[in-house]
C-alpha cells in the first residue's frame, strides 16, 4: 500500500531539499529520505554543505511511493508540483536543492540534462535553485559520487554567498570574422598561445581553420585561401596551439600541410581532472555558462536536404522485390514479406515533409533491410558547415575556437594547481603517435577473414540444422535460436523456466537440455561472424587497412580505446577469437596476382 509521506523540517526554512518520491523505507516510516539514499544525504552530502538534516526542510515532488519504484508519471508530477509550489510559498526558502532530474525538471519546466546542469545554481523567481544528482545515482554508480560531492560543495558556496546563480551568455557572443593573410598578421602573429579548430565540408575534407588569440574573438581562414594557409604553415610551428580533441584537428591540419610542434588539448585537460564532461559544448555550459549551438542543430537544414536528395536518388534506381522471411509473432511462425525499399523510402519522405522535427539520419539508421542500398551508394550523410548560410558557418566555427581558448584559460590554473601539468605534457606527447596509428591503420589479411566468414557461416548453418533436427517444429517451420520466446517455450516444454535467454543463464541448463548448448554455440558463431569478421571486412580500405578511431580520453583507466570498429572486444579466450585476432598482420598480404 502506498502511504502519503509528508515533508519534514522547520517552517519557514532557508534551505529546502526536494526529492523525487518516497521509496519503500519512506513509505513504511512515512518520513522522507530515511532509507539508503537518506543515509547518504544525512551523513555524506548535507555535512559537505555545512548542513544538518534538522536545518533543512525535506520534501518530495510526489508524496506517494510509485509502484515498483518507477518514475512518477506526468499526471503525478503535475499534481505533486501544485502541492510543492504551495509548500514553497509556506516554507519560503531562499535556496531550493533539487535532488534528481525529475524534481529539477518539474520546477524548471523543462527536461533537465543533469550531466550538463548539476551543481549550477540558477534563479527560480527570486529564489536560488540548484539541481544536484540524486543520492541514489551515487549508490548506483560510484563514479557519480564525485559529481554529488562537487554539487554539495557548490551548495555550501551558495549558502556562504560565494557562488551566484548563473546568467547564461547567448550563442555567438564574440566577434567572429573571415580572415585574410593581413588579419592573421595583425591579430595572430604576435600571440604565443593560439586556439584552433577546423571544419570540414560534406566530403569530410578540410573547409576552414579557425583561430583565436584573444577571448571573444576568432578569425576563420578558408582553406581555399592559399596565401593565408601558406602563412599558417610558417606561423603555427612556433606557437602553443590549443585544440579541443586534438587528434582530429591535427589530422585535418596534416592534410593542409600545417605542422604544430607544441600544443595542448582541452579535452585531455577535462579528462585528467576527472569530474568534467568531455564535449566542448558541455564544458562551455558548465565552466563558462555559455550556451552554444550543437552541430546537429546548426546543420539540421542541410542534413534534411542531403536526406531528401539521397532518398530521391534511391527512388530513381531499380531494386528487386526482397525475399520473404519467417518471423515469430507470439511464438507462431509467420511469413513476412518485407516492404520494397521504394515503399519505405516514400513513407520516410512523406514523414520528413509533414514533420519538420523528424531526424532523417536517425530514421534512416533504424530502417531495416537497407544494407544492399548502402553497399551500392554509400550511407546517408549529415549536413556540413559548408552547406549552411556562410555567416552562420563563420559564427559557428569561430565560436568553437574562441570557446576552446576560454576553456583552456579556465582549466590551465586548475591543472597546474592539481600538479597535473607533467601528466598533461606526457599525454600530449602521445597524441601524434595516436594520429599516426589512425592514419596508418592496422593491416588485415582479407583472404583469411573471408575464409573465416565462409567457415563461420557454414558452421552456423550446420548448427541450425542440428537444432531443428532435435526440436522439430510442426509444419516444417524453422526454429529460430535468436527468438527469446521460442527458446523459452522450448525450455518450458521440458520443465525448465528460464529467467532470461542471456548466455550466462542458458549456460546453466546445457547438461539438462543439450540442445541449449547448440543454441549457445549457434549464437556465438553468428556473433563472431557479424560483429567481428564482417565488420573488419567492411571497414578495411582498398589497402587492406582498418582505420579505427583511437581515443585516449574514454577509458577511466587511461588505456587507449578504439571505435568503428572496436578492436579491443574481439574474444581472447576462445580458439575462434584467436583466429580472428590472427587476421591482423604487420605487412599487408597482397593479392596473388599483384
Ligand atoms: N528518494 C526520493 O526521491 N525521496 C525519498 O524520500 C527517498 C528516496
Amino acid at each position: 500500500m502506498s502511504n502519503y509521506v509528508p515533508a519534514e523540517g522547520p517552517k519557514p526554512c532557508r534551505i529546502m531539499l526536494v526529492g523525487e518520491a518516497p521509496g519503500k523505507d519512506e513509505n513504511r516510516e512515512r518520513r522522507p529520505f530515511v532509507g539508503k539514499s537518506g543515509k547518504e544525504l544525512d551523513h555524506a552530502y548535507l555535512p559537505l554543505a555545512g548542513l544538518r538534516r534538522s536545518q533543512v526542510y525535506i520534501t518530495n515532488l510526489w508524496k506517494y511511493q510509485p509502484p515498483g519504484n518507477r518514475d512518477p508519471k506526468p499526471d503525478e508530477i503535475a499534481t505533486g508540483l501544485l502541492e510543492l509550489l504551495d509548500e514553497i510559498d509556506h516554507v519560503n526558502p531562499e535556496i531550493i536543492i533539487c535532488a534528481g532530474r525529475i524534481s529539477a525538471g518539474a520546477l524548471l519546466g523543462n527536461q533537465v540534462n543533469m550531466y550538463r546542469e548539476h551543481g549550477i545554481p540558477q534563479w527560480f523567481g527570486n529564489r536560488i535553485l540548484i539541481p544536484v544528482y540524486h543520492p541514489a545515482a551515487g549508490l548506483h554508480d560510484s563514479k557519480n559520487m564525485t559529481f554529488i560531492l562537487d554539487d554539495y560543495r557548490n551548495v555550501a558556496r551558495v549558502i556562504r554567498g560565494e557562488l551566484q546563480p548563473v546568467s547564461l551568455k547567448l550563442v555567438f557572443s564574440g566577434q567572429y570574422k573571415v580572415a585574410s593573410l593581413a588579419n592573421i598578421h595583425s591579430h595572430i602573429r604576435a600571440a604565443d598561445v593560439v586556439a584552433l579548430d577546423t571544419e570540414t565540408d560534406e566530403d569530410g575534407k578540410p573547409w576552414s581553420v579557425q583561430l583565436s588569440a584573444k577571448e571573444g574573438e576568432a578569425w576563420v581562414v578558408m582553406v581555399d585561401d592559399k596565401s593565408a594557409i601558406s602563412y599558417l604553415q610558417q606561423l603555427l610551428p612556433s606557437k602553443t596551439v590549443i585544440m579541443h580533441n586534438a587528434p582530429y584537428d591535427l589530422m585535418q591540419l596534416r592534410r593542409l600541410g600545417i605542422h604544430v610542434n607544441h600544443f595542448y588539448d582541452t579535452m585531455s585537460m577535462a579528462y585528467l581532472l576527472g569530474n568534467l564532461p568531455m564535449g566542448l559544448k558541455l564544458l562551455a555550459y558548465r565552466l563558462l555558462h555559455q550556451d552554444m549551438m550543437d552541430f546537429s542543430g546548426v546543420v539540421a537544414h542541410a542534413t534534411k536536404k542531403n536526406a531528401v536528395d539521397y532518398l530521391n536518388r534511391i527512388l530513381e534506381m531499380d531494386f528487386p522485390q526482397p525475399a520473404s522471411v519467417i518471423e515469430y509473432v507470439k511464438q507462431v511462425p509467420k511469413i513476412r514479406q518485407p516492404q520494397h525499399i521504394h515503399t519505405k523510402v516514400k513513407a520516410l519522405l512523406k514523414k520528413l515533409e509533414s514533420d519538420p522535427d523528424a531526424d532523417p539520419v536517425e530514421k534512416w539508421k533504424n530502417m531495416k533491410d537497407k544494407d544492399h542500398v548502402v553497399n551500392m551508394i554509400g550511407d546517408m550523410k549529415m549536413g556540413a558547415v559548408s552547406q549552411i548560410p556562410f555567416d552562420l558557418a563563420i559564427n559557428y566555427g569561430g565560436q568553437d575556437a574562441d570557446v576552446t581558448l576560454q576553456v583552456y584559460n579556465y582549466l590551465l590554473p586548475i591543472i597546474t594547481e592539481s600538479g597535473l601539468i607533467e601528466t598533461l605534457e606526457r599525454d600530449m606527447g602521445m597524441i601524434p603517435v595516436i594520429v599516426d596509428m589512425m592514419e596508418n591503420g592496422m593491416g588485415v589479411d582479407i583472404h583469411h577473414l573471408s575464409m573465416l566468414s565462409v567457415e563461420f557461416e557454414q558452421r552456423a548453418e550446420r548448427l541450425l540444422w542440428e537444432i531443428n533436427d532435435e526440436i522439430k517444429l510442426p509444419d516444417g517451420h524453422v526454429f529460430n535460436p535468436n527468438s527469446h520466446d521460442q527458446v523459452k517455450q522450448y525450455a518450458e516444454k521440458h520443465k525448465v523456466i528460464l529467467e532470461s535467454t542471456e548466455a550466462k543463464y542458458l549456460q546453466k541448463y546445457t547438461d539438462k537440455l543439450p540442445v541449449i548448448g547448440k543454441i549457445l554455440e549457434y549464437k556465438h558463431m553468428v556473433k563472431l561472424r557479424s560483429t567481428y569478421v564482417l565488420s573488419l571486412l567492411d571497414k578495411a580500405d582498398s589497402d587492406h587497412r582498418v582505420h579505427a578511431q583511437i581515443r585516449h580520453t574514454v577509458a577511466d583507466t587511461g588505456r587507449l580505446t578504439s571505435e568503428e570498429p572496436n578492436l579491443q572486444n574481439i574474444p581472447t579466450r576462445t580458439k575462434d577469437g584467436e583466429r580472428i585476432r590472427g587476421a591482423f598482420v604487420a605487412n599487408v598480404i597482397e593479392d596473388e596476382e599483384n
